[in-house]
C-alpha cells in the first residue's frame, strides 16, 4: 500500500469517527451524515484507483446494477417500513463479507496452505458471521414485513441444538485453519452458518425485532472487519469495527428502553402476533369525544404536552401537527412535545419524522426531561402513540411492557388520545389508559383528527 492510499483512508477513518459523533445530535446529525457519506466516497475512490484492479466491467455493472436498485428502494420505501429496508441492507453487508472472503480463498488457491493463521482464522469467522447475518437478517425483515408470522417458533432443545450448531461449526473452522487445502469445508461451514442464521431470529418475537435488526448490523460490521484482516484492508477493518461496536452500543440502548435484558430478547420467546384488543376490552366503556370537544379543551389550556408514536408516522401527520403546535403557541400556550426512547418502530423515528415538519429541537424533549413536568401540565395530547404510555408497563407483571419506563401522560390533568380505534399497541397490550375518567378519546385517522383541529382553532 502506497503512502497516498494509507493517508487516503486515515482521512476516510477520521470522518467516521467525526461523522458518528455528530450523528449524536439533531443539531449535527445532517452534517455527520454528510462527513461519513464523504469518507466512504474517499474510501471506494481510493479502493477502486488500487493496483490490483485490473478489470472496471464487472464492477461498473455492479455500481450501475446495486445503485439503482438501492435509489428505487430508498425513494420509494415508507418511512413505517424503513426497519425492514435496514434489516435487509444490513444482511447484504454481511453476506457480501462472506463472499469476498470465499471468492479470496479461490484467488489464493493452492498458496492458502502459505497464508498466516490469521488470515485463516478470520476467513472462516468472516464466512460464519456474514453468512449468518445475511440469512437473520432476511428473516427479521419478513418477520417485520409481515411476510412471515411475527409469533416467536418455538421448539424442544432449541437453545441447546443452536448452541451444538455454533460449536460443529467452531470446530469445522478450527479443522480449516489447521489444513486449509481441504476446501470442502467452506461450503459446509457457509451452509451451517445460514442455518444457525434462520434457527436464531426465529424464536424472536416480531415485537423484539427493531433489537434483532440493531445485532445483526452490529454482526455485519464484524463480518466485514474479519473480511478486512482477510484482504489486509485497513479502512474495512475500521469502518467494520465501528459498525460492530456502535451497533452493540444501540441494541444495549434499545434493550435498556424497554427494560430487558439482551439474553432476554434473543432467548425468552416474548411477544405474539399483533391482534385485535384483549376480551376485557368489550366490558369497560370509553367516552369518546369529537374534535369540537378537543378544540374547546386545547383552547383553554396553558401548557400542552404532545407525545407522538408510531401512528403519527403511519398517518404521515407530522406537518399538520406542527401547524396544531405553532397555533397554539402563537395562543400564548406553552407546547412542547415528549419523546419516548422507543417511540415508533426504529430509534430516532420520533425525532426523524419531526425534524421532516421543522419542529424545532428545543421543543423535543426525551422523557427524562420530561416525565416530571406532566403534573403540572393541563392536556397530554397522544397522536398514534400506545405502547410508551401504557400505565400496564408499571405494575402488570406478565405484560411483554413490564419494567418498560413510560412516559407519565396519565398525571396531566386530561390525557388526549387520537387514534383510530381501541386496537392495542406493537406490544398487544390493552391500554388501561383509554378507560381512564379523564382521558378523552378522539377516534379517527390521526392526519384527519389534526387537521380537523387546526381547522377549528383557526375559527
Ligand atoms: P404503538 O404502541 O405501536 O401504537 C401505535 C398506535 O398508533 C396503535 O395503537 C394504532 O392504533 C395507532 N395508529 C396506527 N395508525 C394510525 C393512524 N393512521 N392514525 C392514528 N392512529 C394510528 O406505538 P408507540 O406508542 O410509538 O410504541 C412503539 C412500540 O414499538 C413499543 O412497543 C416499542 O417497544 C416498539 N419498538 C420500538 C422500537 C424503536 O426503536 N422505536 C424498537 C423495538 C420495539 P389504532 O389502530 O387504533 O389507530
Amino acid at each position: 500500500m502506497n503512502v497516498i492510499t494509507a493517508f487516503a483512508y486515515l482521512l476516510a477513518s477520521v470522518l467516521f469517527i467525526l461523522g458518528l459523533m455528530m450523528l449524536s445530535s439533531p443539531k449535527t446529525a445532517r452534517r455527520g451524515n454528510m462527513l461519513g457519506a464523504t469518507g466512504m466516497l474517499i474510501a471506494i475512490v481510493v479502493t477502486l484507483t488500487d493496483q490490483r484492479v485490473i478489470d472496471y466491467t464487472y464492477i461498473i455493472a455492479g455500481l450501475i446494477i446495486g445503485g439503482t436498485i438501492g435509489l428505487t428502494l430508498a425513494v420509494r420505501v415508507k418511512m413505517t417500513a424503513m426497519p425492514q429496508l435496514v434489516g435487509m441492507l444490513n444482511g447484504f453487508g454481511g453476506g457480501a463479507s462472506a463472499m469476498v472472503a470465499y471468492a479470496e480463498y479461490l484467488r489464493m488457491g493452492d498458496s492458502a496452505a502459505f497464508a498466516g493463521v490469521d488470515v485463516l482464522i478470520t476467513m472462516g469467522l468472516g464466512l460464519l458471521i456474514g453468512t449468518l447475518t445475511f440469512f437473520g437478517s432476511m428473516i427479521a425483515a419478513a418477520k417485520l414485513q409481515g411476510t412471515i408470522g411475527g409469533a416467536p417458533v418455538l421448539y424442544p432443545l432449541q437453545k441447546q441444538s443452536n448452541a451444538l450448531l455454533l460449536l460443529v461449526v467452531v470446530v469445522l473452522i478450527v479443522l480449516f485453519v489447521l489444513d486449509p487445502s481441504k476446501s470442502y469445508l467452506l461450503p459446509i461451514i457457509i451452509g451451517l452458518a445460514a442455518i444457525l442464521g434462520v434457527t436464531s431470529v426465529i424464536p424472536i418475537g416480531g415485537a423484539d425485532m427493531p433489537v434483532v435488526i440493531s445485532l445483526m448490523n452490529s454482526y455485519s460490521g464484524l463480518a466485514g472487519a474479519m473480511t478486512g484482516f482477510v484482504l489486509s484492508n485497513n479502512v474495512l477493518i475500521i469502518a467494520g469495527t465501528l459498525v460492530g461496536t456502535s451497533g452493540i452500543i444501540l441494541t444495549n440502548i434499545m434493550c435498556k428502553a424497554m427494560n430487558r435484558s439482551l439474553g432476554n430478547v434473543l432467548f425468552a420467546g416474548v411477544g405474539t402476533d399483533y391482534q385485535g384488543p384483549a376480551a376485557e376490552t368489550e366490558q369497560r366503556t370509553v367516552v369518546r369525544y369529537t374534535p369540537d370537544d378537543a378544540a374547546f379543551m386545547l383552547e383553554n389550556a396553558q401548557s400542552v404536552i404532545i407525545i407522538p408514536g408510531y401512528g403519527l408516522a403511519v398517518a404521515q401527520a407530522q406537518h399538520v401537527l406542527q401547524e396544531l403546535a405553532s397555533n397554539l403557541i402563537a395562543r400564548g400556550k406553552t407546547v412542547r412535545y415528549a419523546i419516548h426512547p422507543v417511540a415508533g418502530r426504529m430509534p430516532g423515528h420520533m425525532n426523524v419524522l419531526l425534524a421532516e415538519a421543522n419542529v424545532p429541537y428545543d421543543l423535543l424533549l426525551e422523557m427524562d426531561q420530561i416525565n416530571d413536568d406532566f403534573q403540572n401540565t393541563d392536556v397530554a395530547l397522544i397522536i398514534g402513540a400506545n405502547d410508551v404510555v401504557n400505565p400496564a408497563a408499571r405494575y402488570k407483571k406478565d405484560s411483554p411492557l413490564y419494567g418498560m419506563p413510560i412516559l407519565n401522560a396519565d398525571f396531566a390533568q386530561t390525557v388526549m388520545v387520537c387514534k383510530r380505534s381501541l386496537n392495542p399497541g406493537f406490544a398487544g397490550e390493552d391500554n388501561e389508559l383509554f378507560y381512564n375518567k379523564k382521558t378523552m378519546m378522539v377516534f379517527g385517522d390521526a392526519k384527519a383528527t389534526v387537521t380537523g383541529l387546526v381547522q377549528l382553532l383557526k375559527q
